[in-house]
């Protein structure tokens, strides 16, 4: 346990649930199970060429690591989530005037039932797909 500081971990649903509408939930956890475990490798080696005290030494490094685990993890899943949610408005319209115009554009725009709508949907959430959080911790741990 850190000494002071973070003292606990959340990862996956547990921080960020999400409602279905982006298909992203098991993708974010799995994300953070893959972000933690570079950090505290990169622990790992740290603690094995530190001088000082063991215990302080291993406290201060993992409360450091839980640190840029939050920062790195916080804002992709966060804009994850709020995706989801606006994709809830889009996809549950009441029937009305914007209803109306969201089937009009869609129908003028030639997309039907038969549309390839997860290439569609990729294409929408081209920035959250091509994200690399391994790359994006990399940086942050300088092994990039
Ligand atoms: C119908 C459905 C469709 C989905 N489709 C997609 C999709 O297409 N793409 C996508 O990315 N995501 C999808 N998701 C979301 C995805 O399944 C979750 O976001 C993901 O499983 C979260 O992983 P997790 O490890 O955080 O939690 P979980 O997978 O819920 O794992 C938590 C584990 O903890 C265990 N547990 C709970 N309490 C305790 C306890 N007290 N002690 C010990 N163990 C405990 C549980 O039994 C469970 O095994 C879908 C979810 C549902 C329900």
């Amino acid at each position: 346990m850190p000494p002071s500081g973070i003292r606990y971990l959340e990862q996956g649903d547990a921080c960020h649930p999400t409602l279905p509408y982006q298909a992203q939930g098991a993708a974010m956890a799995a994300e953070d199970g893959a972000v933690l475990g570079m950090l505290m490798g990169s622990v790992v080696e740290r603690i094995d060429t530190q001088t000082d005290s063991l215990d302080a030494t291993l406290g201060g490094l993992i409360s450091e690591s839980l640190y840029v685990y939050e920062d790195l993890r916080k804002a992709p899943t966060t804009a994850n989530v709020n995706g989801a949610l606006r994709n809830r408005g889009a996809f549950h319209m009441r029937d009305g005037i914007v209803q109306w115009m969201r089937d009009f554009v869609l129908g003028y725009s030639g997309m039907t039932r038969e549309t390839d709508w997860i290439g569609l949907m990729s294409r929408r959430q081209s920035h959250t797909l091509s994200a690399d959080p391994m790359q994006e911790c990399k940086k942050r741990i300088g092994r990039a």
